[in-house]
């Protein structure tokens, strides 16, 4: 049986800062079709709390803020992207506001800027806690407005279309469009499209804590490496250093800006101990604050560390973080007169489909572009809110290289159906569930915070055997959303510890007991 088929010129899947951004730059150019797995108010964007990193103050510089990238990034940065991507930043934010985005102004009726982790000066544009959603909200709503733009919610992508699968006989692989799992429907769609953007985010949900939503499973990023795309250092997951640790609050980040703004670590005794591990204090790369108190919490026996912010005015706490003052005080802490319980989680990850300066993936007619990409810019090491620039200068970079590619004739015309539509509904859901649960805690346990030889090899062992149950799973039943977020969650998982393995030294935030020293050249790992 065939499924259905839609054709579009350009095809977006995922819709946080990247995909919205591409969208809207790409609708006057041809048809666009944006999917998305859930509602577009889901993404890892619209949890964004901090801000958006780029030099709008006359006393800050280019310079500075390359050189803070680069230090945090430890070695791997590519300078060329940094240059890129922190020059153009200025240009995309002001674009944004254009846009709609409302940014907090400060007593003279500037942008107002905050400093956070890593950052030699004031330069995060932000709306206080809230920053992604106000920026993605901007988004949606011109994306919304424009009759060019058809979306697709509660689709899920499943596998691009290339035509290595499909026809081997064509020179190049290519991207075709892509295949989706309509939820609602509960049946398998075709999209076929002149070019493809992945700009699926991020796969917090590797790990058993993280800040990620629910949906960051890593799709486009096991999509993409299926498809026969190159993926690098997926070794370098960032640990934000405080999320809110309560039995009841899921995936809820307390913003490195509460740092930034004064906010102190200190252990269940109440000591600042943040002093003995690095001149900055609570104020160092988060790296280091992570370990820090990974290491803490391992001595001590503590489940968390505490984070004061008791000296700031309330006024000041209430009105700069809001939505975490609203939060906490759901959960029962007030930050203006207790301290908070707080403890590191997956964060964000620096690795990814490996792309050049316009986004571009080694597949043809396919660009990655945010969290899913590796472009150069973290190296080893995201310095904060530099990952919402990266998307946005990625997202105009792809839309204008994809602009001026024009109409490309010359594809391929396919008739491929989707084979399993037919297979019976599940009958051991037990096996998902089980891997879903299983691999988080491996991925936690043995590929976490810190590693050694001798946890990464039984992480590989266990994962193997999971993707392989998965994968048997995967041919005898029809296709779900569970199986597919497991799937690729599992090859992910896979491709992480592989990464880690072949990294024989610590760098940057990948920090391995048995290679505690960082070799002299530095080299992303590529698979
Ligand atoms: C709590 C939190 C706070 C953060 N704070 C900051 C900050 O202050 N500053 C900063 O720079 N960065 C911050 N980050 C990181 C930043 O938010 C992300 O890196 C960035 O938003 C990623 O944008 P994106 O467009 O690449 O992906 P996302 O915003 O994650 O969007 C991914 C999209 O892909 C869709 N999708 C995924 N899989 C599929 C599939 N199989 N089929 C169809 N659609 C799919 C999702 O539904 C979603 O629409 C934060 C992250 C978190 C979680």
């Amino acid at each position: 049986m065939s499924e259905p088929i839609i054709k579009t010129d350009h095809l977006v899947i995922g819709a946080g800062i990247a995909g919205l951004s591409i969208a809207l730059k790409l609708a006057a150019r041809g048809s666009v079709t944006i999917v998305v797995k859930n509602s577009l108010e889901e993404s890892n964007t619209w949890y964004a709390q901090g801000g958006i990193a780029s030099v709008l103050d006359p006393t800050d510089s280019f310079e500075s803020h390359v050189s803070d990238t680069m230090v945090a990034g430890a070695g791997l940065c590519h300078e060329d992207i940094v240059r890129l991507v922190v020059s153009e930043g200025p240009r995309l934010v002001r674009e944004l506001a254009d846009f709609g985005a409302r940014f907090d102004a400060g007593k003279d009726g500037a942008w107002h800027l905050t400093r956070e982790g890593g950052h030699s000066h004031r330069r995060i544009i932000h709306s206080r806690d809230v920053t992604g959603r106000v920026v993605a909200e901007a988004l949606i709503s011109k994306v919304k407005g424009n009759q060019n733009i058809r979306i697709l919610e509660g689709h899920t992508a499943i596998d691009l279309v290339t035509t290595d699968k499909v026809a081997p006989d064509f020179s190049q692989n290519s991207c075709l469009g892509a295949w989706f799992f309509d939820r609602a429907l509960r049946r398998v769609i075709r999209i076929s499209s002149s070019m493809t953007f992945l700009c699926t985010g991020g796969h917090g949900k590797l790990y058993l804590y993280t800040s990620n939503p629910d949906n960051a499973t890593g799709d486009g990023l096991a999509i993409g490496w299926r498809a026969g795309c190159r993926v690098a250092n997926l070794e370098f997951m960032q640990f934000h250093p405080t999320c809110l640790f309560h039995p009841k609050a899921k995936n809820f980040l307390i913003s490195e800006a509460v740092r930034g703004e004064g906010g102190i670590l200190k252990d269940m005794r109440g000591r600042p101990f943040m002093d003995d591990y690095h001149p900055m204090g609570s104020l160092a790369p988060r790296d280091i604050v992570a370990r820090a108190i990974d290491t803490e919490l391992k001595k001590t026996g503590d489940q968390h560390v505490w984070l004061d912010v008791r000296s700031l005015e309330a006024h000041r706490i209430k009105s700069s973080f809001p939505n975490i003052y609203e939060m906490c005080l759901k959960h029962g802490i007030d930050m203006t007169t207790d301290m908070i319980p707080v403890v590191p989680a997956a964060h964000y990850s620096c690795g990814g489909i490996v792309t050049d300066s316009r986004a571009r993936t080694n597949v043809e007619r396919l660009y990655a572009v945010g969290e899913v990409a590796c472009t150069g810019l973290h190296g080893a090491n995201r310095l904060a809110s530099n990952s919402l620039l990266e998307a946005m200068v990625f997202a105009d970079r792809a839309a204008t290289d994809a602009a001026m590619r024009g109409d490309l004739a010359g594809l391929p015309e396919v008739d491929v159906g989707w084979t399993n539509v037919d297979q019976p509904a599940p009958d051991e859901q037990v096996v998902l569930t089980h891997s879903w649960d299983e691999i988080r805690r491996v991925m936690w346990n043995y590929v976490g915070i810190v590693r050694s030889e001798h946890r990464l090899k039984r992480a590989l062992a266990r994962i193997e055997n999971i993707r392989q149950e998965v994968d048997e799973y995967w041919w005898r039943n029809r296709v779900s959303n569970e199986v597919l977020e497991v799937r690729n969650l599992a090859a992910v998982a896979w491709l992480t510890v592989r990464s880690a393995m072949s990294r024989k030294e610590s760098r940057g935030i990948h920090f391995m007991l048995d290679w505690p020293e960082t070799s002299s050249a530095g080299k992303d790992t590529i698979i």
